[in-house]
């Protein structure tokens, strides 16, 4: 079981448009970035994985620009519906401000030959504190890996891998938003 214990805490329902946290059921292996223009303008990156969404709060978003290492802090999982969500959260409640998908699409986990993994092949190589992904989403495409750079701590770097998608000059996010 999963636990979304953490997600339900710090959220009031009755005041929140955001959905109510329980667990998925088959996984898809969808992934999402939502623009989060709350106290701080960040960008989270959720990858569907173990019936939640494994989730990072991008503060410069996530790039397709190899040199680029984003720093991604892990964050407290969140339920599979959460996924097309987008709209306001009211003042007041945690992380009030407008949430709108960036990019979504599919993914799934590689190892070191890039060859595809199991669901739980990734969740222990999460455990490990190294995840490497091929993405398939509208603005996010290709391989990327989500590294932990220390044992201890919630602290992550996202980096896109060097592949026929990669961008190799200045990606600007804001500059992708949807019109
Ligand atoms: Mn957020």
């Amino acid at each position: 079981m999963t636990n979304l214990g953490k997600y339900n805490d710090k959220r009031h329902f009755d005041d929140t448009p955001e959905p109510k946290g329980k667990s998925g059921s088959k996984n898809q292996f969808r992934f999402v970035v939502q623009r989060h223009d709350a106290s701080h303008l960040h960008y989270d990156f959720r990858l569907e994985l173990d019936g939640v969404l494994k989730s990072w709060a991008v503060p410069k978003g996530p790039s397709m620009n190899p040199e680029d290492k984003r720093l991604a802090v892990a964050v407290e999982d969140h339920p599979v519906d959460y996924i097309d969500f987008s709209g306001t959260i009211p003042k007041g409640n945690y992380g009030a401000g407008e949430v709108e998908v960036w990019d979504h699409g599919r993914f799934f986990p590689v190892n070191e030959e890039l060859e595809k993994i199991t669901e739980k092949q990734a969740l222990d190589a999460l455990k490990k504190g190294e995840l490497k992904i091929f993405l398939k989403g509208e603005k996010l495409e290709g391989g990327f890996v989500l590294v932990k750079f220390k044992k201890e701590g919630d602290n992550w770097l996202l980096i896109k891998h060097k592949d026929e998608y990669a961008f190799n000059k200045k990606y600007d996010i804001e500059k992708h938003r949807k019109s």
